[in-house]
């Protein structure tokens, strides 16, 4: 089949960028929804499918709504949990209807793609992480994604089939792929979320080490500084001096 619309300077039609983009499926609990999925994720070229903790995988119904998708389907990957699926990750985008208390700022589904296809533009591994039918991404889940993405929908009834949420984000990363040209800035290595994770938690064993934080009553702290360091999208050498500070100041009196 030949594409529609292919242009000579179109990014290889933006297969690069969009082969670096993963889509995780946190608890999913319907093989159908799974199946459509791997479905919109195909007509879109993105290949690279997550899944954690699925309730039933693999599935008769799954193979049936993904009709022509079944390689990404058998291509999937299963995880035992949301941090492992994100290794290596250096932006994750959480799908989510609501806004919840200390969020950064919400994104919609085309302002996310734009970012997102800039970081695997670059070079980096990304992701799209979306909830479970029931009652969408956990607020542990949202902590690990950097921006929080909504889909604007009818503010009466903004929760879509979670398929069709894949679908609508698909498409908005493959409208702006096969545009994206690479910048003319230097940047660092973008931190992974593994590593900003291992920073995270660096940084709250010295601040409750030093006292500034007490264990048993860690009011908002965390939440607080885990927000001030998402607006900055650190990178790899930044988390290493931050970790690298933390440890000289271990040997101040
Ligand atoms: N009842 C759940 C929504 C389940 S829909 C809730 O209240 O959160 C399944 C998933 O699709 C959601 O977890 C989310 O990842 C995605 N989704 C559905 N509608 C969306 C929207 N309008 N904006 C962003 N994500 C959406």
């Amino acid at each position: 089949m030949v594409p529609l619309r292919e242009t000579a300077n179109s990014n290889m039609n933006g297969s690069a960028t969009l082969d670096r983009i993963r889509v995780v499926l946190v608890r999913p609990s319907h093989p159908g929804n799974v199946g459509a999925a791997a479905r919109a994720m195909k007509t879109m070229g993105v290949s690279r499918l997550a899944l954690v903790q699925p309730r039933a995988f693999p599935h008769a119904e799954a193979h049936a709504r993904a009709s022509g998708a079944t390689d990404v389907l058998e291509g999937a990957s299963v995880w035992k949990s949301l941090p492992e699926a994100l290794e290596g990750v250096v932006l994750a985008a959480g799908l989510s209807a609501r806004r919840r208390e200390l969020w950064l700022a919400q994104r919609s589904a085309r302002e996310a793609a734009r970012e997102l296809v800039a970081a695997a533009g670059g070079g980096g591994e990304v992701a799209l992480v979306f909830g479970t039918e029931t009652s969408g991404l956990s607020n542990d889940d949202m902590r690990l994604c950097h921006l929080p993405v909504f889909i604007p929908a009818n503010p009466e009834y903004s929760s879509l089939n979670l398929a069709a949420a894949v679908q609508v984000l698909c498409y908005e990363l493959r409208q702006v792929a096969v545009e994206w040209q690479p910048p003319r800035v230097d940047c660092g290595e973008p931190a992974t979320v593994d590593e900003t994770e291992a920073m995270f938690a660096h940084l709250e064993r010295s601040l409750g080490a030093s006292g500034f934080l007490d264990p048993a009553n860690p009011k908002r702290l965390m939440p607080r500084l885990r927000r001030m360091f998402g607006r900055v999208r650190l990178e790899r050498e930044e988390v290493n001096i931050l970790r690298g500070m933390l440890n000289a100041f271990k040997k101040v009196d």
